[in-house]
């Protein structure tokens, strides 16, 4: 199945951008996936051809209308996912990505300006997604970064390396530190375990790092994760063992 995506922009040209090289280029040309832009301005009824209008309410900068984007929405729109990017939109987690990258793809949304006339999210099903708490011009790059974290899923695209459920988020923590040769380095060397040949101690080394690293790094998903741990009968039993 080819992961379909269709991106409404006032950019198409963005597109497929930095997805067009490397191995997101390589499986678009071998028809892993389809990437498809649609100029939203080819949907305005007015002879400007405008796409936006000041806000109500007053303020600074411009508002995407919704007709206009209903409409380009409604030229495209068929069983996929809508999500538009918006720095007020759900941020995107690994779980949301796997979920995208195992359907048939997503048609996305791209703002502009000040963003979006907020009746369309109801009016049309829109899921608002961020890519995190911070400002873009648009959304295109944003719609690059979702496109890419789906991407790399796709069967064929990245081989084993992706499949392996150690990476950062996948198990609720950070991945563990990575090393190669050469084994020193302006004096700093490859911790001894990792050259021990002892797999047992290297995935425990390994899972002790990811831990102490999501620890102090990001309190948030240790948080979680820890708590998840806790719950469990499993859980409960490696708690008190940390604490011993
Ligand atoms: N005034 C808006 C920001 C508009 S930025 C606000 O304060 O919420 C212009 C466009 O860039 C947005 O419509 C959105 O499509 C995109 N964008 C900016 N930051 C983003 C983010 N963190 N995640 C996803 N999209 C973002």
């Amino acid at each position: 199945m080819t992961f379909a995506a269709t991106v409404l922009t006032l950019y198409p040209e963005m597109f497929p951008g930095p997805l067009g090289t490397s191995l997101a280029g390589r499986a678009l040309r071998d028809g892993v996936w389809r990437c498809e832009a649609v100029q939203i301005r080819d949907f305005a009824t007015d002879k400007h051809r405008s796409v936006d209008d000041t806000p109500a309410g007053g303020g600074a900068g411009m508002v995407m209308r919704a007709d206009v984007l209903a409409a380009a929405v409604d030229s495209v729109a068929d069983t996929r996912p809508l999500l538009a990017m918006t720095p007020r939109g759900a941020p995107l987690t690994q779980a949301r990505v796997r979920a995208l990258a195992a359907g048939p793809g997503a048609i996305i949304l791209c703002g502009r300006f000040e963003g979006i006339d907020e009746r369309l999210f109801a009016a049309r099903a829109v899921e608002p997604v961020s890519i995190g708490d911070y400002v873009l011009s648009g959304g295109e790059t944003a719609a690059i970064v979702l496109l890419d974290a789906c991407i790399r899923l796709l069967p064929g695209v990245m081989g084993a390396a992706s499949s392996g459920d150690e990476e950062s988020f996948e198990s609720g923590l950070l991945e563990y530190p990575h090393y190669t040769r050469p084994a020193e380095w302006e004096g700093r060397t490859i911790p001894e375990v990792l050259r021990s040949g002892d797999h047992a101690k290297i995935a425990a080394w390994r899972k002790r790092q990811a831990e102490d690293d999501t620890r102090s790094r990001r309190p948030d998903l240790w948080e979680r994760y820890s708590g998840a741990r806790d719950q469990s009968p499993s859980g409960a039993q490696a708690k008190r063992k940390d604490e011993r």
